[in-house]
């Protein structure tokens, strides 16, 4: 089956927005053994898409389209389809009442644009919208195309996210070969080159299995698909002794998700203190439900002034060691312990840039780490831009943890 997607949107086209429909939706493929042999990202011009539209026709069996199904004026995805595919458009009923209910539920009443979303061409089917008010479309064998099927979803992500799971893959699954399995481990703490070469024996032995080796500025994911799940758990436990402690998380967590387990079940609590981080660790750990069983919360102590209200620092002190040093991220790191009655604390000093800050050069980076056992610090030096390097001190910082706190 040759499948393509259509992301629509001109601010795909910018650096505005990125077209990060299309990656998940390869991803939900994938996991149904179906792949995409073509993408392709068009701006909200009728002659572009027009063009998109009538090649994808001609070329694809399956083509999955994101966007332009609102209200306003360039938002035309359905009327184009239908345009070229000489079919007319008939108001939904179902869609009209539950573009209604959705209004209704806010207290609010649709305006007039908001009615031409009930639009579907003829012959096609509504795939209904739960969390938003352009419904979707599952047309199939349109006319002049036997065998094509043509999936129109919104571009808002969430939308078009609950649309896929609730209604579109349920209708692929029947079209789709024998389902594939996936196994992710996330490794912390190594580079991608490190685990490329430390894996290649145990990947060659699982030569049979799909592996891929994902990278980003945090962690690497190294995933395995195969239509077998036991030959997966073949490859995770061949896998477990070359990894040792650099393996963070099998399965769909990350880092967080880790040290949060493994805090719970140890019955341990953690506390931050973040300067240049700026609340990225509080941030990630806050992202999962249920942090509180673990996480008891922190201070974002950016500037001395912070340091001596929140944390009790005296200033003179710091004036005189530096805000970017190691006895300021342990004093930090203690400072958040004691007051918070955490088991842990976690604090991050630095300068992420792009000036030198009070002597410290750009990238200089103290991570200290007070627990029942006295307190640890790490002194990367880090490249990059500000972003990257305040990703990466935070990563480092709870990878500092999760060493820490074992895999009991
Ligand atoms: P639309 O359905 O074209 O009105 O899109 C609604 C919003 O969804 C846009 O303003 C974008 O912010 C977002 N969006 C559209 N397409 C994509 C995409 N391919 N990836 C991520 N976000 C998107
Ligand atoms: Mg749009």
């Amino acid at each position: 089956m040759r499948i393509e997607c259509i992301a629509i949107g001109t601010e795909l086209l910018t650096t505005r927005r990125l077209d990060t429909n299309s990656v998940w939706l390869g991803e939900r493929l994938a996991g149904l053994g179906l792949a995409f042999h073509r993408k392709t990202a068009v701006g909200d011009s009728r002659e572009d898409l027009g063009e998109a539209f009538r090649e994808a026709l001609k070329r694809s069996d399956l083509i999955l389209t994101t966007g332009g199904l609102g209200p306003t004026f360039d938002d035309f995805t359905k009327e184009l389809f239908a345009e070229i595919l000489h079919a007319d458009l008939v108001e939904d009923a179902a869609s009209r009442a539950d573009m209604l209910a959705f209004y209704a539920a806010r207290n609010r009443v649709p305006p007039q644009v908001n009615f031409k979303q009930a639009l579907i061409p003829v012959g096609a089917e509504p795939l209904r919208n739960p969390v938003g008010t352009a419904p979707g479309v599952w047309w199939q064998d349109p006319p002049g195309h036997p065998g094509v099927r043509i999936v129109m979803m919104p571009g808002v992500p969430r939308e078009m996210k609950t649309m896929w799971e609730g209604q579109v893959e349920p209708r692929l699954r029947s079209l789709a070969g024998r389902p594939v399995h996936t196994l992710r481990m996330v490794v912390c703490g190594v580079p991608e080159s490190n685990l490329d070469e430390r894996t290649r024996e145990v990947r060659e032995r699982h030569g049979h299995l799909d592996w891929t080796i994902l990278a980003n500025l945090t962690q690497v994911e190294l995933l395995a698909r195969g239509p077998e799940p036991r030959a997966l758990e073949s490859a995770r436990l061949d896998f477990e002794p070359v990894l040792g402690e650099d393996l963070a998380s099998v399965g769909d967590g990350n880092l967080e998700d880790a040290i949060l387990g493994r805090l719970k079940a140890r019955g341990e609590t953690l506390a931050v203190a973040e300067s240049m981080s700026g609340g990225l660790l509080a941030s990630r750990l806050t992202a999962i439900p249920g942090a509180s069983a673990a996480f008891l919360g922190g201070a974002t102590a950016y500037t001395m002034a912070a340091k001596a209200a929140l944390l009790g620092l005296d200033p003179a002190w710091l004036a005189q060691v530096g805000t970017v040093s190691e006895p300021c991220a342990v004093a930090m790191a203690e400072a958040a312990r004691q007051r918070l009655g955490a088991t842990w604390a976690l604090a991050i000093a630095g300068n992420a840039g792009p000036g030198a800050e009070g002597g410290a050069p750009v990238g200089a980076v103290f991570i200290a780490l007070a627990g029942p056992a006295g307190t640890q610090v790490r002194a990367p030096k880090m490249a990059g831009d500000r972003a990257e390097i305040q990703l990466r001190s935070a990563a480092q910082a709870l990878d500092l943890l999760r060493r820490s706190l074992g895999n009991g």
